[in-house]
């Protein structure tokens, strides 16, 4: 079953093809990696899906719904979510404060029941805390909730971006380099963190990444994007072994040796 399906996506910014004619399925409670060239269109991609960009053509389908036209917000309501190449944290709240941020269109309450305080309010409030604090649990930043976003480290500030996509309760979730950057011993752990993600709560995760160790040991399925096209697809074994992406994106001997360790 296929919780996203994208047909013959085109997007185009004045003469330059971002996207063209992208098809491609994703299977539910996979992990399926997106890689390819700086510039190959991977990030535009998260851009049409969440409603950032409008794509000229095609068609984008969430769990059997067209969503193409529908507003960033809309579209994270159907359980859509994603985290950003380059952090967009609010730096001088706390993380805690982050996460309620993400949750703020799944409350019900009002802005006059904010502004009275009403006992709805204040318990809807009280919940969203607690929920809030089970989701900086899960990511690992137990205890680091009053800790100012800039003040954490950027291995926590990755995952307090995770958090903050995760207080939405998407079904979909659209991680673009969330490795970038990382040590070897953080990048370990965002792979073992994606993987509770899937495992223990079911969502289905979109992967753009260029640490192609990780890609390789965490993904079921793997589409290869040059000049906003899909050059390959398949298993990580499949993909290591393609002619095309080889040349393509693993060109240099190194990038080759990082695969294939
Ligand atoms: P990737 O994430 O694979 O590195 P992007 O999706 O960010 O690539 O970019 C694909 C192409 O589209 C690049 O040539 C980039 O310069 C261009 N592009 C992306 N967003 C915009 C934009 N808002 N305006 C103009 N060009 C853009
Ligand atoms: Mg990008």
């Amino acid at each position: 079953m296929a919780i996203l399906t994208v047909q013959n996506l085109t997007k185009r910014f004045g003469g330059l093809v971002a996207l063209n004619r992208l098809s491609l399925e994703v299977e539910e409670r996979a992990i399926h990696s997106i890689i390819g060239p700086n510039g190959s269109g991977k990030t535009t991609f998260f851009n049409c899906v969440t409603g950032f960009y409008k794509p000229e053509e095609g068609e984008i389908i969430f769990q059997g719904v067209p969503i193409n036209g529908l507003t960033p917000d809309q579209i994270n309501r159907l359980g859509i979510a994603r985290t950003y190449q380059n952090i967009r944290l609010f730096a001088n709240m706390t993380a805690l404060e982050n996460v309620l941020v993400g949750m703020h269109p799944r409350l019900k309450s009002t802005w006059v029941g904010a502004v009275l305080n009403t006992p709805y309010t204040q318990e809807e409030e009280k919940q969203a805390v607690k929920r809030a604090q089970e989701i900086l649990h899960f990511v690992g930043l137990k205890g680091k909730g009053d800790f100012l976003a800039r003040n954490l480290p950027y291995g926590d500030q990755r995952r307090l971006e995770v958090a903050r996509a995760l207080a939405s309760s998407p079904k979909l979730l659209l991680l673009d380099e969330p490795m970038a950057g990382m040590n070897p011993r953080e990048t370990m752990e965002m792979m073992s963190l994606i993987r509770r993600l899937r495992d223990e709560l079911g969502i289905t995760i979109i992967l753009i990444e260029h640490q192609m160790r990780a890609v390789m040991g965490i993904s079921e399925r793997v589409t290869v994007l040059d000049y906003g096209e899909k050059i390959a697809e398949g298993t990580p074994q499949e993909i290591q072994n393609n002619p095309r992406v080889i040349e393509a994106y693993l060109g240099t001997s190194k990038a080759v040796a990082d695969v294939t360790r």
